[in-house]
């Protein structure tokens, strides 16, 4: 298989560049040249497949070059080793709904679905050529963790995590700060989580440095992390008995990564009816969604960290596909959001986008009922991302078997949980013991300057 940039299509790249770099050098994301879609007869065999199985065939296509079948189904079963349920996820019914819930990782939150296989990843390509990598990431809280966890202990490696300083909860913090590795670099950014995705795009712009320190990235534009968290739309969609109906799947997104996985899986032949866009009241998403209006406003703190944010990386490769994967004019919309701020969709191409997507947005106070009702009628705790995917099938009203992706566990969120139900939801016993170990991490201005310093001097 061979990708492109979002911004130009006459460059082709392998999945070995595209994995690694995880931007492309103008700035564009990369999209594969040509569109990959199972015939009826694959897509019939794929059903009943255990997770790993499953997971083996739809990735495959996907790097074909990079790793043989079977080094990549043995990167898959030691990946999914690390997570407490036997098939990775866990599907209940919980009222009219279907909760599929991604959080039985290692750092409690979907994100360890596709960063336990990128670590995987990567420590077998860089033992393959004898290279080494430093990783800068910025997190608005769960990417840090799931991208720690799966880097530290490895040789070849280094991994340094920007998250915005008392932006992410306790508990968010305490999982990354609380790793004793030495190839592990948490820094708390003076600024929101927007600031710290600009310096790391700043830091791969700079090709001196970038080179110097031979960087990779793995934030959700790293088309790695896109194809593995498509198979769990197959998954789930594969455990719902009854077809009669439309299967609709309702996302909490902020940066577009985890729905976009969901039109990929779309795209590849899985019959999904809708995906909801599920946003805070950070709700640049709903807006472009529902009124076609892609327009930046300030950020806002929320119940729900993970999700503040208003420049949303995965949408350019929706917008690349609405505009028939024309990559000059993709580029020039790219820019204009960049000087302006803004894109407004027009009519015909908003109508395309709702053939597929929905969405809705929740202010904090909805979040709080949800979280409170939800728990006085099931006895069940959603953490406060969850319960924006909840309530937003509410808000949209399909038919259908609507199937909401749970993208953390309730225990990371203490204090969205206190203030909506009094109670504290505990962290698994495999992670307690964070609370009380000791905290490493070092705090810096946001300036690209200081933070290029920092790291340089640490790179070994
Ligand atoms: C990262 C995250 C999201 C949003 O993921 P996107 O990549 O923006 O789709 C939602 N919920 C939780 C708990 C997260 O950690």
């Amino acid at each position: 298989m061979n990708y492109v940039s979002t911004r130009n299509k006459s460059k082709v790249f392998k999945f070995k560049d595209v994995f690694l770099k995880g931007l492309a050098d103008d700035g564009g994301l990369f999209v594969p040249e040509v569109e990959f879609k199972f015939n009826d007869e694959q897509l019939n065999s794929l059903k009943g497949s255990d997770y790993n199985q499953l997971a083996k065939e739809i990735i495959s296509p996907f790097v074909d070059d990079f790793i043989n079948d079977h080094d990549l189904t043995k990167i898959i079963e030691k990946s999914y080793s690390s997570f407490r349920k036997n098939n990775v996820i866990d599907l209940i019914k919980v009222e009219d709904r279907f909760i599929l819930e991604l959080f039985h990782g290692p750092t409690l939150a979907f994100k360890d679905v596709a960063m336990q296989l990128l670590g995987n990843f990567y420590e077998y390509y860089l033992e393959k050529n004898n290279e080494k990598i430093n990783i800068v990431v910025a997190t608005s809280g769960d990417t840090g963790a799931a991208a720690i966890e799966a880097i530290k202990g490895k040789k070849n490696l280094n991994i340094f995590v920007l998250h915005p300083h008392n932006r992410i909860s306790s508990v968010q913090r305490k999982i990354m700060t609380t790793v004793k590795d030495n190839n592990v670099f948490n820094i708390a950014i003076n600024g929101n989580f927007d600031d710290c995705q600009n310096l790391v795009k700043s830091m791969f712009e700079d090709r001196n440095f970038s080179k110097s320190i031979n960087m990779s990235g793995v934030n959700s534009i790293n088309w790695a992390r896109i194809i593995a968290q498509s198979v769990y739309y197959f998954y789930s969609y594969f455990l719902i008995q009854d077809k009669t109906k439309p299967i609709n799947f309702s996302v909490p997104t902020g940066n577009f990564g985890d729905v976009y996985a969901g039109y990929l899986a779309k795209k590849m032949g899985l019959p999904i009816n809708k995906l909801v866009v599920a946003t805070n009241q950070n709700d640049i998403l709903h807006r472009a969604i529902s009124e076609g209006k892609y327009v930046s406003e300030k950020v806002s703190e929320t119940l729900s960290p993970s999700m503040d944010i208003q420049i949303a990386s995965n949408f350019e490769r929706l917008i690349y596909d609405l505009n028939n994967k024309d990559d000059k004019l993709t580029s020039s919309i790219m820019k204009s959001i960049k000087t302006d701020g803004l894109y407004i969709i027009d009519e015909t191409t908003l109508k395309k986008i709702n053939s597929d997507f929905l969405s809705a947005s929740l202010n904090e106070n909805e979040v709080l009922k949800t979280i409170s009702n939800v728990y006085t009628k099931n006895n069940l705790i959603l953490d406060p991302h969850t319960a924006i995917g909840f309530a937003a099938f509410e808000k949209v009203k399909l038919d259908g078997n609507n199937i909401v992706l749970a993208t953390a566990h309730p225990s990371k969120f203490p204090d969205a949980i206190n203030k909506a139900i009094k109670m504290n939801a505990e962290l698994p016993k495999e992670l307690q013991y964070v609370l009380s170990e000791k905290e490493n991490y070092d705090i810096i201005e946001n300036n690209l300057e200081s933070i290029k310093k920092h790291i340089t001097e640490r790179v070994k």
